[in-house]
């Protein structure tokens, strides 16, 4: 799981902060919620009750998908997230986005806890404790009842191969990205099977420096991606990006299909239609063929490197230009 620990509690944090007087989104009167709910349900998710321990039926569940507020269908938790925490009630140990969950300082029963609400509904989904095995260090204890659970379908899984200057830069992005599941950076467009990053540096490869976009079709489209790619590089530079300098920085779109091709080219079409850029749109379209991925040490280069003065002066600005830019499909 790619993670860094402080961040993530500093923005659920702001999160909170920045939610707390904000009503939420689906407010219905108490009779329809009790039209909607089983009287179970609206006891946890109404009433801020707790079912038994060891009675929820998802305490055992292992499927690979989305756990979501069973008032509402807001999208809480990854599957990948859940753990067996031995305490009788279903167990995360991270939220799906920092604006999928509220918090708030709990007194009754004359302790004092963090009851987690659904931020899309206010229901009631269980605690937060900061006991949590592991490297996030949290506990989320969460009542079945307050759950339903959205299988994954892996046909809704998609790879867009982006090329876009230094892969660290795109992948940092990429990663912060609403519905991607995965942004590896690596190299294509030569035929070699291997290749190392000393030689694609070389820029006499037919190697390209890329990152592989895998995404949930359902959460993100291919063209919010290509937005974002857009805004985050320079596509006028040839083989270029600032102050990186080869063939290896050219940029690039991969495609895997007659559909993702079609759509990059409306894409170009239509910046270059809206004068977007001063200067004319270089970015090369080819078909995808194999992927190398790059060294260990280039993956999440940003989280293993905050300090380092690339990540400074290159890297951040670029998150933050996403950030400002597609608010909505951060993570
Ligand atoms: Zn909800």
């Amino acid at each position: 799981m790619k993670f860094i620990p402080y961040l993530f509690i500093f923005f659920a944090v702001f999160s909170a902060c920045s939610q707390k007087n904000e009503p939420v989104k689906v407010q219905l009167t108490d009779t329809i919620w009790k039209q909607k709910l089983s009287p179970e349900a609206y006891y946890v998710l109404r009433e801020k009750g707790t079912e038994k321990p060891y009675s929820g039926k998802f305490l055992f569940h292992k499927e690979n998908g989305y756990y979501t507020c069973a008032g509402c269908g807001n999208r809480l938790f990854e599957s990948n997230a859940k753990f067996d925490s031995h305490c009788g009630w279903p167990s995360f140990d991270e939220q799906i986005s920092a604006s999928s969950i509220r918090t708030q300082t709990d007194r009754s029963l004359g302790m004092v806890r963090t009851e987690i609400t659904c931020a899309n509904c206010g229901g009631h989904l269980g605690h937060l404790f900061d006991d949590g095995p592991t490297e996030t260090g949290k506990r989320y204890c969460v009542n079945s009842l307050s759950l339903q659970f959205e299988p994954m379908n892996e046909s809704h899984l998609d790879t867009l191969i982006l090329g876009g200057g230094c892969f660290w830069c795109i992948e940092s992005v990429f990663d912060e990205v609403k519905g991607v599941k995965e942004a590896t950076s690596g190299y294509t467009g030569g035929v070699a099977d291997q290749v190392t990053y000393e030689e694609v540096c070389s820029g006499k490869t037919k190697f390209i420096e890329v990152v592989s976009v895998v995404y949930d079709s359902t959460q993100i489209s291919t063209l919010e991606l290509l937005k974002i790619f857009f805004t985050i590089h320079d596509p006028t530079t040839l083989n270029r990006q600032g102050a990186d300098v080869g063939y290896q920085y050219k940029s690039a779109i991969f495609y895997k299909n007659d559909a993702q091709k079609k759509l990059a080219v409306a894409c170009i079409q239509k910046l270059a239609k809206d004068q977007v850029f001063d200067q004319p749109i270089v970015t090369e379209l080819f078909p995808f063929d194999h992927l190398v991925p790059a060294e260990e040490y280039h993956q999440d280069y940003f989280e293993k490197n905050p300090n380092n003065a690339y990540c400074k002066a290159v890297i951040q600005p670029k998150r933050d230009k996403f950030e400002k830019s597609f608010k909505e499909l951060k993570k």
